[in-house]
């Protein structure tokens, strides 16, 4: 099997870009911070967000599974909902980074993570994929762009889907998000040794993803 480590901070590009590298060479593209985003809806649901002690017990019962159709796209199964659409909210964003940062939640998710890289060609995007998740992944990608760029996507996204936000809020959100994950006791996002470097700061999705195309082939 042929795994693929993506990771970088919120708004580098990494699912667009993964996903449509992965739609060229076939392979599986596995979104884990889609997992963490449903703990986090979870724990919204369960009003534990800010109750680590509660979080951790609910995780006792919780089920999250990746579902992949014919075409590779992913859904996520919180408790055997689709909840793929729900956790795509600032609030769960923010949510989700809190969550991340207590190790029994990235413990729950560490199994679930290495089942599907050990039976697919993968290209699986987060934060610590290539440091933790899969550090024997055959490519380490750590994919970033400039805050103010990764905002300004982020951004664009959330108002084509009817959200009400301003850039200025969502540019702090990302800053708050980069310093929440990178300066976390647990397996906090940074690159690895081994990783590649890959800036796609003023680059379209088509030259981001030729980009990383070409450093899966090694070329
Ligand atoms: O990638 P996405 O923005 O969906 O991730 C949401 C949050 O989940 C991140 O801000 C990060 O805190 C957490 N995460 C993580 N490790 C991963 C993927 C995501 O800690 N592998």
């Amino acid at each position: 099997m042929i795994n693929v480590a993506i990771d970088g901070p919120a708004g580098a590009g990494k699912s667009t870009i993964a996903k449509a590298a992965s739609k060229k060479l076939g392979f599986i593209y596995v979104d884990t911070g889609a997992l963490y985003r449903a703990i986090a809806l979870n724990a919204v649901r369960n009003n534990v967000l800010n109750d680590d002690s509660g979080l951790v017990k609910m995780l006792e019962s919780t089920s999250v599974k990746l579902q992949f159709d014919a075409s590779g796209s992913q859904c996520v199964i919180l408790n055997g909902e689709d909840v793929s659409s729900l956790i795509r909210t600032p609030e769960i964003s923010m949510g989700a980074s809190k969550v991340s940062s207590v190790p029994a939640v990235r413990e729950f998710l560490l199994g679930l993570q290495r089942d599907i890289a050990k039976s697919n060609n993968v290209i699986m995007d987060g934060r610590d994929i290539g440091t933790v998740v899969l550090p024997n992944a055959d490519v380490k990608i750590f994919l970033t762009a400039s805050p103010e760029c990764r905002a300004e996507r982020r951004y664009k996204e959330l108002i084509e889907k009817g959200e009400s936000v301003t850039f200025e809020a969502v540019l702090a959100d990302v800053n708050q998000r980069d310093y929440q994950d990178s300066h976390r006791e647990i397996a906090p996002m940074k690159p690895c040794e081994d990783s590649v470097m890959a800036d796609t700061t003023g680059k379209t999705l088509e030259e981001s993803t030729e980009m990383i195309i070409k450093i899966i082939k090694g070329e």
